[in-house]
Parts: C-alpha cells; sequence; structure tokens
C-alpha cells in the first residue's frame, strides 16, 4: 500500500536564537509547523514565548538560525527578504490576533477588518463586501457598523480573529489571544480561533498560559529559559 508523503512543514524555524542584552531570550531552538495544527506554546513568563513567534512570524529577526515558510511559489526564507518583501509575506502569509489592542478604536468592526485586504490592494467596496460577508457568516453581522470602542472584549477579540483571517492566510499566530476574557468568553473565542484556523487546514500557533487553552490544542510546546523543554509533535509518527 502507498502512501502519499506528508507535505513539508508550513513554517520550520532552525536552531532560533535571540539575545537582548544579557538576556538570552531564545537559546537555539528548532520547531516545525504542520496544517492544520493548533500549537500552543506554554511555558513561564520570560521563557521565550513571545520572542518565538516574533521570530516565527518574521516580525523580530533572529541573531542566528533561519525560518522558512513554504509558500505557493516554493520554500522562502524569512530573513533573506529585505524588508518590503518581508511586510508582503507577512500580509499574504499570515493572519495575527494579539491579546487585545490592535485594532484601532476610531474604527468601525467592518473597517478594521477590511484593513488587510485593502493594504493588499483590494478596493475599499470589494474590501468591505468581504468584511460583511465573513462578519455575516460568523453570526456578527450586527457588529459590523460599531467602533472597536463601543464593542466588548469578546466581541472585539472576535473581530480581530476576523481580521486574522480575512486575507485568507495559511498561518495564525496567537499571542495570549484569550488572556484577557472571562473563561466562558474565551471559551467561545477560543472556538471561532479554532473554527477558523486549524479546523480549515491553517496551522495555529497560539501563546498561551491557560492549560485548558492549551488542551483543547492539537500540540502543545513548552519552554523554559529560552529553549524547547517538551513538544508533545516528538510522539507522533
Ligand atoms: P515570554 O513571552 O515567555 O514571557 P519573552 O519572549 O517576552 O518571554 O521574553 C523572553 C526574555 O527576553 C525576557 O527576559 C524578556 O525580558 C526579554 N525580552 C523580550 N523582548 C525584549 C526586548 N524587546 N528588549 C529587551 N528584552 C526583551
Amino acid at each position: 500500500m502507498s502512501t502519499s508523503p506528508a507535505p513539508s512543514p508550513r513554517v520550520r524555524g532552525t536552531e532560533l536564537v535571540k539575545t537582548y542584552g544579557e538576556t538570552t531570550a531564545l537559546g537555539g531552538v528548532t520547531v516545525e509547523v504542520r496544517d492544520g495544527e493548533s500549537v500552543a506554546v506554554m511555558g513561564p513568563s520570560g521563557s521565550g514565548k513571545t520572542t518565538l513567534l516574533h521570530l516565527l512570524a518574521g516580525i523580530v529577526p533572529p541573531d542566528a538560525g533561519e525560518v522558512i515558510l513554504r509558500t505557493d511559489a516554493g520554500p522562502v526564507s524569512i530573513g533573506a527578504l529585505d524588508d518590503d518583501a518581508r511586510s508582503a509575506l507577512r500580509l499574504r502569509e499570515f493572519g495575527f490576533v494579539f491579546q487585545q489592542g490592535l485594532l484601532l478604536p476610531e474604527l468601525t468592526a467592518v473597517e478594521n477588518i477590511s484593513l488587510p485586504l485593502l493594504l493588499s490592494g483590494a478596493t475599499r467596496a470589494s474590501a468591505e463586501s468581504s468584511s460583511r460577508g465573513l462578519l455575516a457568516s460568523l453570526g456578527l453581522d450586527g457588529l459590523g457598523e460599531r467602533r472597536i470602542g463601543q464593542l466588548s472584549g469578546g466581541q472585539a477579540q472576535r473581530v480581530a480573529i476576523a481580521r486574522a483571517v480575512v486575507g485568507n492566510p495559511p498561518v495564525v499566530f496567537a499571542d495570549e489571544p484569550t488572556g484577557a476574557l472571562d473563561s466562558t468568553t474565551a471559551s467561545d473565542v477560543l472556538d471561532l480561533l479554532m473554527s477558523l484556523t486549524a479546523h480549515r487546514g491553517r496551522a495555529l500557533v497560539l501563546v498561551t498560559h491557560d492549560e485548558s487553552v492549551a488542551a483543547r490544542c492539537s500540540r502543545v510546546v513548552r519552554m523554559k529559559d529560552g529553549r524547547v523543554v517538551s513538544d508533545s509533535a516528538e510522539s507522533r509518527p
């Protein structure tokens, strides 16, 4: 019986090192993320979780090591790109959800969700039409014209998730996406995040302190002192 080979990882970080002055934020981390995986990155405060996320996402350059992204056009070494090409790649390939903020408070939900599409060159009419369609499909169409400041924390996080996926990126990075929410709202927001990412074949890399969030991810990477101390993927076939 022949089996088709597993596709190569969507993102692979190899021997990533990052120091800030005397602090070693990452001391040589190698990690791969595949399509459809939801990877919870856990560890004590200061263990390097956010730094790892920022390096994998091309937001911060490593001091050493390499991040390779598999794109439709073939593998790309993110560090080899100039700033403009890296920004364009981030916009096309990655979505981001953070604990809070980064939505623009003076803009409406639809305007916020439209931003990645506008930055990618879509017209305002088509971007807003896509954003409204997405909101409606999420049962959030009543929120479209509200400014972010008029939304609850859970509603704002749903809008942030919609903005992260509206451009159809293969990878979504989330840093403590439910950290500021009560547990019931956090659970609902996590359901939405999973259904729009890993359950649709996207890779999700999620930093969390919350074991109940990690328990719902397909994989848990634990960090300490800038290193990976356990990775549940190591037990996969
Ligand atoms: P975590 O996300 O696990 O809390 P971080 O990746 O934020 O850890 O930080 C790892 C270490 O690197 C910490 O000691 C932190 O203070 C340091 N660090 C992270 N970013 C910076 C920065 N921009 N400037 C200086 N030190 C930083």
